[in-house]
Parts: C-alpha cells; structure tokens; sequence
C-alpha cells in the first residue's frame, strides 16, 4: 500500500489567495508523484476553489455533520463534500473533541461519511497526562469501542476507514512520539482492529493507520519504516511548502 499523507491546514490560512498559492505550491512538485498518495484538507470555505485546481492531490475536509440536509444551520454534510470533489474527511480531530464533539457524535459522523462513500480518517490519541497514568492503551481501546460502534466486521463500511494515532502531547507541540513508542501502540492498534476487519478475510487489506503529531521531513520516514504505520497526518509542517513537499519526497522515494 502506498503511505498515505494528510495535511491538515487546520484554521489557515486566512486568504483564498495563500490558500490557493499553497496549494498550486505543493500541486507543481506532485505532478509526477507515483509511490505515495497526497490529501490536503484545507478549510471549508476554500474547497470549491481548490477543487478546480486539482491534480493527483485528493481533496479532503476537516469535519462534517451526520445529515444529508436540513435544518442545521452551520453544518456541512457529508453529500455537500462528496458533491465538491472530497475523497476524505478528518473526523474526531483532538481539535474538535475539545470543543465538546464525543464519541457518540464522531460515530454518526463516521457512519453518515461512509454512507456517503468519503473516506474517513478518524483521530484518536492519549492526553499527556493519560499516558503518564499508564493508560494509553486503555483510552485508546475505548474510542475506538466508542467512534466505531456498529461497524464491527461491516466490510461495506470499513474498507473505506482509516485511523489515525495523534497523541494530543504531541500535537503542534514539537515533542513527537518516539517511533519506537508509537510503534507499540501501532501492534497495540493492529491487534484492537483485527475482529472489525475480519471481514476482509486473511491477508487482505488492512485499515490503514496513520501517526500524527508534530511530524516534519526529519522525522517523518521513520514512522513508516520503522514503526510500520501506513502514512501520517500533518498539520503545522504542511502550511510551509517547501517542508511539505520535501517530506513527500522523502517519503516517496524512500
Ligand atoms: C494535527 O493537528 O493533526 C497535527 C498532527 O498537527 P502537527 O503536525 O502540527 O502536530
């Protein structure tokens, strides 16, 4: 499987014309890009204008609601996506949990984003302090029992999910988890997915996970080749061009 790489602009930036310059930035160096796959995942305002100015970089959003339509003022659903040209949507971001979003919220949504046919990319981590309590591994467990309630072995609906491991301490903080720390909880989350993925039968494909967590070109080939996970998400590293495209190279080329 190609490494999969997420950027997520986050709140940035603050013009259609950065967002655009950004973009064609990163879209010129991935004209010829073959072993790995690009998502970017600006804010929803820029979608449509991005949207025309696609290459081989898949369109991602940051969030969606469970409806289709309705009476929901300031919600963007999953169809209005979809319709835009999104292939991915982030969902569960530590971003978003903290202004009150839960898991029984995230579950919708990642149901209403398949049912829509977007892939969803669903974020889970530990607190800093959690994981000096020693209960990473038990938080972790527990969103996923949570985000993914009903979707035990559906093969309609898992084989378009990905997860993402993003230790909040980690996040835009510059203090990224040790490869060799993230890749225990990797095996940890390969064992958790293993009955929800039953379906796909032995050897199959797997739901991809991806690390995330102040990753930069430094560090970020270390998280595939040493921790075995299957791509990353970025936030701060793919607001600077130049850092961005340089780690998809080096992912890439790897
Ligand atoms: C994120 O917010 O998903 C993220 C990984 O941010 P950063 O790369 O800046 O740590």
């Amino acid at each position: 499987m190609k490494p999969l790489i997420v950027a997520n602009w986050k709140c940035n930036p603050t013009t259609l014309q950065e967002a655009k310059r950004l973009f064609n930035s990163v879209k010129e160096e991935m004209r010829n890009l073959k072993n790995s796959e690009v998502v970017i995942c600006p804010p929803f305002v820029y979608l449509s204008n991005i949207q025309y100015l696609k290459s081989n970089i898949k369109l991602g959003a940051q969030d969606c609601f469970w409806e289709g339509k309705g009476a929901f003022t300031g919600e963007i659903s999953p169809l209005m996506l979809k319709n835009l040209g999104c292939e991915y949507v982030i969902v569960g971001h530590s971003e978003r949990r903290k202004l009150g979003e839960t898991d029984e919220m995230i579950n919708k949504k990642i149901k209403a984003a398949l049912s829509a046919k977007l892939k969803p990319i669903l974020c889970i981590g530990e607190t800093g302090e959690e994981r000096k309590q020693g209960k990473t591994f038990k938080v972790l467990k527990n969103q996923l029992k949570n985000d993914l309630k009903y979707l035990i072995s559906n093969i309609y609906y898992l084989k378009s999910l990905i997860i993402a491991y993003e230790p909040l301490w980690a996040i835009g903080t510059g203090n990224p988890c040790e490869p060799k720390e993230a890749k225990k909880v990797y095996l940890f989350l390969r064992k958790i997915l293993a009955p929800y993925q039953a379906c796909f039968g032995a050897g199959l494909k797997k739901i991809p996970i991806l690390y995330g967590g102040s990753v930069n070109s430094e560090n970020a080939t270390s998280y595939i080749h040493e921790a075995n996970f299957q791509g990353l998400l970025v936030g701060g590293a793919s607001l600077k061009a130049e850092e961005f495209i340089k780690m998809v190279r080096i992912v890439s080329n790897y």
